[in-house]
C-alpha cells in the first residue's frame, strides 16, 4: 500500500501537517465559508463598508477633505458626509487607495450611485 508522504496544510502560514494534500480540519472550514462568501458578493460588501480597516480610512479621508469635492467644483460649500469611491469597488476599483477616494455629501454621492446603476442596468423600454 502506497504510503502518500505528509503535506502541509495548503492555508498560508498554517504549519498543520497533513497525510493527505489539502486543507487541516480548522481551515477546511474557513475556505468553505471564503466561497460561501464570494457567492453572496453583496454581503461581502456590506461586510467591506462596515469593515474597521475601511472605517479607519474613510474618517481619515473626512478629516483631511472634509468638504464634497463635487459641490467645491461647483463653487459651493458643504460638508462631506461619505467617503466615494471614484471607481465602484463593484467594478474593481481599488478599497483604500486615496487616488480612487473623494468626499462628498449625501445627495452627490445618491446622484452618483443613481448614475452607476443606470449605467449597470440600463432603463428597459
Ligand atoms: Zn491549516
Ligand atoms: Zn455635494
Amino acid at each position: 500500500m502506497p504510503r502518500s508522504a505528509p503535506t502541509p496544510c495548503r492555508y498560508p502560514g498554517c504549519s498543520a501537517v497533513l497525510a493527505v494534500p489539502g486543507y487541516c480540519e480548522t481551515h477546511r472550514s474557513v475556505i468553505h465559508r471564503d466561497y460561501g462568501q464570494k457567492r453572496r458578493g453583496f454581503d461581502a460588501e456590506v461586510g467591506f463598508y462596515q469593515s474597521r480597516d475601511w472605517r479607519a480610512v474613510r474618517a481619515a479621508h473626512l478629516t483631511t477633505h472634509p468638504l464634497c469635492v463635487a459641490c467645491e467644483a461647483a463653487g459651493r460649500v458643504v460638508p462631506a458626509k461619505v467617503v466615494d469611491h471614484v471607481q465602484p469597488v463593484k467594478e474593481g476599483g481599488a478599497r483604500f487607495d486615496a487616488a480612487n477616494l473623494q468626499s462628498l455629501c449625501v445627495s452627490c454621492h445618491n446622484a452618483k450611485t443613481a448614475r452607476e446603476s443606470a449605467r449597470r442596468r440600463p432603463i428597459p423600454r
